[in-house]
């Protein structure tokens, strides 16, 4: 069985230091001074797990998902990505 990799970002915890995109490997983390939160571009990711494990306050968390789940966003709740 194949996973995807999910990226859930706690808004809560987010300092909006940067540090995510300016390491992520792929580009696959937008993010501006303008920007209240970093955005992730899943098309890009690889679930290499470097943003998780660099976020200085564990905001960031990389998922596994069977290709067999479905994953809906709330871009209004405080975790992003949550899955069903
Ligand atoms: S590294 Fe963590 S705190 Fe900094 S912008 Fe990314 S998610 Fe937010
Ligand atoms: S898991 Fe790796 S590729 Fe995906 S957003 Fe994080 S740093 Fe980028």
């Amino acid at each position: 069985m194949s996973a995807q990799p999910v990226w859930v970002l706690e808004k809560d915890q987010c300092v909006s230091c940067g540090v995510c995109a300016d390491l992520c490997p792929e580009q696959a983390i937008a993010f501006s001074r303008t920007m209240a939160y970093p955005e992730q571009r899943p098309e890009r990711c690889t679930g290499c797990g470097t943003c998780d494990k660099e976020c200085p306050v564990e905001a960031i968390r990389i998922l596994a998902v069977p290709d067999s789940m479905s994953v809906v966003q709330f871009a209004a709740a405080p975790v992003v990505g949550c899955l069903v």
